[in-house]
């Protein structure tokens, strides 16, 4: 195939569908096929990136390799299809509008008059079609985020329109919709559907797929219903009902026929089913588990999406070791000397999330002294390492003081601190060390055996780094720096060897967890808590 494919995901009706997974689910279904795949998320908003947003607003921001800042729907395409993302995958209207005012003061219109429709729309299609004109893809699948009829998406299903009358049967449009349960009526309401699909119709887009979100399972009639009204095939109708887990979805989809009806759309033989052995023994494994850990993570989010990557991370873990995860969120916030055992009392192991600013941070230094003093299992990750450091420092080193310089700029003992290239930087967005970077693990290190090798890529995310002038004294007791970047030497890991688990990582290694790849750490951890 020397053409790439378009398949273009859109949402109506109501925000929260799960857009991410449905597109995550069609990379996936496709990938299975032996196609060449990769999934891209256009946010409609006007931030450049999600960088600076707070996890109420926009949930985890997610970071691929190559060090972009990105919308949680990358974590899904990840960890779905094991295949990395890019900054190429993620896009915003403000990086759109930013390229195109900066072409405009370059002089590169010289002369027009610089519009949403063509100057604005064209940028958009440019981009969707970048990954697309590399050669390297069979299928570009490209989600649009927020949902149609908002203001901010109009560019993009403008855009849209002209790439599928441009491209005929190479592109598909899937939309999905939500059909509502009134209980009083004890109906399935399919208006919103059709209200939805006419919205995408007045903008010239005939949806050609339709995934209808449902809690209740929709009858033949119902689906016809909605395909004689949409203008939609009824094999092209498709329901995704609430399943137990979101990894269920590409079976549902595929048991459906969603795959095979995307390639008959585009003209493309559909041949057999593939086996996705894998992956089945995954679901196989997730709904044989009984039994359940119980894993405290503390934070100042109380809130699922802030911490999606780790929850899914520590959720693959388990499942490989026939265990059910028992998320309990402690507010970091809520901790103080005098209930931080009660809190912690009943968990089988502790996350120490990562975090900006000085909010909650006693808390996770408290949390973390009562890990190691009572041995518990603990996993530190980014703030939640630094805070291991901080904790360590005040009780076991005596600096009473010990503090980041992000919440104590004028403490003596800045056990973490700034990075000496950053000190001079004023702005807030994309001043981070951001991305993959190399690690060495020292020989015979806790870390070291559990990764099973010595050279390790894992991906940043934070401005605060170990200051290496405390680091004779702490491994001198006990907090051993096992992890150190080769360039930099900046200590990247610190571990505690007399310890059940103590491990705190400066980098995100919940970004590198897949299904089919549960990350080593993520393994060990949970081994060690069900030991
Ligand atoms: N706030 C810390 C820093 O910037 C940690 C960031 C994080 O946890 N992602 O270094």
């Amino acid at each position: 195939m020397t053409q790439a494919k378009y398949i273009f995901v859109t949402g109506g009706v109501v925000s929260s569908l799960g857009k991410g997974i449905i597109s995550a689910s069609i990379g996936k279904l496709l990938q299975d096929r032996g196609f060449r795949i990769t999934i891209q998320k256009y946010d409609p908003y006007i931030n450049v990136d999600p960088g600076t947003l707070n996890p109420y607003e926009h949930g985890e921001c997610y970071v691929t390799a190559d060090g972009m800042e990105t919308d949680l729907d990358l974590g899904h395409y990840e960890r779905f299809t094991g295949i990395q993302t890019t900054r190429a995958n993620s896009m915003t209207t403000g990086r759109i509008y930013k390229s195109v005012i900066d072409k405009e003061r370059r002089g590169d219109y010289l002369g027009k008059t610089i519009q949403v429709v063509p100057h604005i729309t064209d940028e958009i299609k440019c981009n969707i079609q970048f990954l697309g004109n590399t050669g390297q893809y069979d299928f570009v699948i490209t989600e649009i985020g927020g949902t149609i009829g908002d203001i901010e998406s109009a560019p993009y299903l403008e855009s849209i329109r002209q790439l599928k009358w441009e491209m005929g049967r190479d592109a598909v449009c899937v939309h999905l919709t939500y059909v509502p349960y009134l209980r009083a009526a004890d109906e399935l309401k399919t208006k919103p559907t059709q209200h939805s699909v006419k919205e995408m119709q007045s903008n010239g887009i005939q949806p050609d797929i339709l995934i209808l979100r449902t809690e209740k399972h929709l009858d033949d009639h119902l689906r016809q219903k909605v395909a004689g009204f949409c203008n939609v095939d009824l094999e092209c109708v498709i329901q995704s009902e609430d399943l137990s887990s979101i990894y269920e979805v590409p079976v549902n989809m595929q048991r459906q026929g969603l795959d095979a009806a995307i390639l008959r759309k585009m003209g493309i033989p559909v041949g057999e089913a593939p086996a996705a052995g894998p992956w089945n023994h995954f679901l196989e494994l997730r709904q044989g588990a009984t039994q359940s850990i119980r894993v405290a993570l503390v934070g100042k989010y109380d809130l699922q999406d802030a911490y999606k990557s780790i929850l899914e991370s520590l959720s693959h873990a388990a499942t490989y070791h026939h265990r059910k995860v028992d998320i309990h969120f402690v507010n970091s916030e809520h901790i103080d000397e005098h209930n931080v055992v009660e809190q912690l009392a009943d968990a089988d192991g502790i996350v120490i999330c990562p975090g900006f600013g000085q909010r909650g941070i006693e808390g996770k230094i408290l949390a973390a002294q009562y890990a190691r003093e009572h041995d518990v299992p603990c996993f530190g990750i980014c703030l939640g390492m630094q805070m291991m450091v901080i904790e360590f420092a005040r009780d076991v080193l005596g600096l009473r003081d010990a503090n980041s310089r992000e919440m104590d700029p004028n403490t003596p003992n800045n056990v973490i601190d700034l990075m000496e290239s950053q000190k001079n930087l004023a702005q807030m967005g994309g001043t981070m060390r951001l991305g993959a970077y190399g690690c060495e693990l020292q020989p015979g290190s806790r870390v070291a055996t559990i990764y099973g090798e010595t050279h390790i890529r894992e991906r940043h995310r934070h401005r605060y780094e170990f200051n290496n002038r405390f680091l004779p004294d702490f491994e001198a007791h006990g907090m051993r720096c096992s992890g150190r970047n080769p360039d930099s030497d900046l200590v990247e890991i610190v571990e505690m060897p007399d310890k059940r688990w103590y491990i705190g990582t400066q980098f995100h290694p919940e970004y590198q967890s897949t299904v089919l790849k549960p990350h080593p750490l993520f393994m060990n951890f949970i081994k060690t808590i069900i030991r």
